[in-house]
């Protein structure tokens, strides 16, 4: 992590809008052609280091894989194939569409750069951003578009710290960060001006434990009421992401949710996965009715534990905070939240925010002991 500091602020010194990412676009879809248009601003366009003419830039290209390369196809002609092709801005406020050809998936908008590769019949389109650009589609991606403006810059700072904190999972690829859930969500460059505008008032913003470490910024819907423990979702306990109470989101929309599940299919799911002695008569009734006041961990039943984190995973339930009520032929569950419950719960921080709540009181709610720093002063405050 010391080399990453380093590595970052030496990127950062005085020029923290000049630090750039490179993000695979589609990255779980198999696409073998692209449609590709500017939007706005300026561009020049390049095939395998040949300037290709600037006119181009104002109509509608088609790159198409085959193989290992890219034709490149405009209205009427082809205009010949390449290895890569790179769409490489000039000036401010530069963006292009894209749109895949054999997938249906709409039109999406990015800002800056957009190089593309192709192997085996695919391409590979990687989006060169401005980190905060990158930021504010991720934070729409990740929380929608229609909230309060000190909510987005909470989301700002927790998705710029998550990425920054992510740069080197796909380096062998090629790339910095994918654009689904893997790395976090990126379906296109922000429309909304409120979220643009909370994304550069935060810029360079990030969290930080008390080593000086970027932290896991890990973020969910709704935690039900309580948050939980990161060693009781995943498999490390760190020091800030702590289970705390909240009831500022229990009346937001992914608050509860209600689950049934044929009685017999319930029973032999707990008997065959994981041999509950579902024939004796009260462990059945405890089987069939299990309550869940605060947070647990674990469905138990004498020695044998049932992480609850596995019944949420194998049924596909939105958390793992249920309890189980028998209702005649059936199992009812009665849950709380929407999703792994760590870390920042989205809809309380939005009820926080609307009740005039600031970034910087709702931030240490959701984690404890961390500091907002702006990443230019890191290396300042480690020598200290
Ligand atoms: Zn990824
Ligand atoms: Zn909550």
């Amino acid at each position: 992590m010391k080399k990453l500091l380093v590595f970052l602020f030496v990127l950062y010194t005085g020029m923290l809008s000049a630090y750039q990412v490179n993000v695979r676009l589609f990255s779980v879809m198999k696409v073998s052609g692209v449609t590709v248009s500017v939007y706005s601003g300026q561009y020049t366009l390049w095939a395998d280091h040949k300037h290709l003419n600037d006119t181009l830039a104002n109509g509608v290209i088609q790159l198409i894989a085959i193989n290992d390369s890219i034709e490149i196809r405009v209205p009427g002609d082809t205009l010949g194939r390449c290895a890569w092709f790179k769409l490489e801005p000039v000036g401010m406020n530069a963006s292009f569409r894209i749109k895949p050809t054999n997938i249906n998936t709409g039109t999406r908008t990015y800002d800056d750069a957009l190089r593309v590769n192709a192997k085996g019949g695919l391409l590979q389109t990687v989006n060169t951003a401005d980190i905060e650009e990158y930021v504010g589609g991720v934070v729409e991606s990740e929380s929608g578009g229609n909230t309060v403006k000190e909510f987005y810059k909470v989301q700002s700072i927790l998705c710029r710290t998550y990425a920054l904190n992510h740069l080197y999972r796909h380096t062998l690829e090629g790339f910095d960060l994918c654009d689904g859930v893997h790395c976090q969500v990126y379906r296109s460059r922000t429309s909304q001006q409120h979220i643009h505008d909370a994304v550069f008032e935060t810029e360079g913003l990030v969290l930080v434990d008390r080593n000086l470490s970027l932290i896991t910024a890990a973020f969910h819907s709704n935690c039900g009421g309580q948050t939980a423990n990161s060693e009781d979702v995943w498999s490390l306990s760190l020091p800030y992401l702590r289970s705390v109470p909240d009831s500022f989101c229990l009346h937001m929309p992914h608050a509860r949710w209600t689950r049934k599940i044929a009685r017999e299919d319930w029973l032999s799911y707990l008997s065959l996965k994981h041999k509950y002695p579902v024939n004796d008569s009260a462990s059945c009734y405890q089987a069939l009715n299990f309550s869940q006041g605060s947070r647990s961990v674990y469905f138990t039943h004498g020695n044998l534990r049932i992480p609850l984190k596995t019944i949420r995973s194998d049924w596909q339930l939105r958390s793992a905070y249920f309890s189980i009520e028998e209702q005649k032929d059936s199992v009812v569950f009665r849950g709380r939240g929407y999703g792994h419950g760590v870390g920042l719960c989205q809809e309380g921080a939005i009820r926080m925010a609307r009740m005039q709540w600031s970034y910087q009181n709702i931030i240490p709610y959701y984690f404890k002991g961390v500091s907002i720093i702006h990443l230019s002063k890191l290396d300042f405050f480690r020598e200290e």
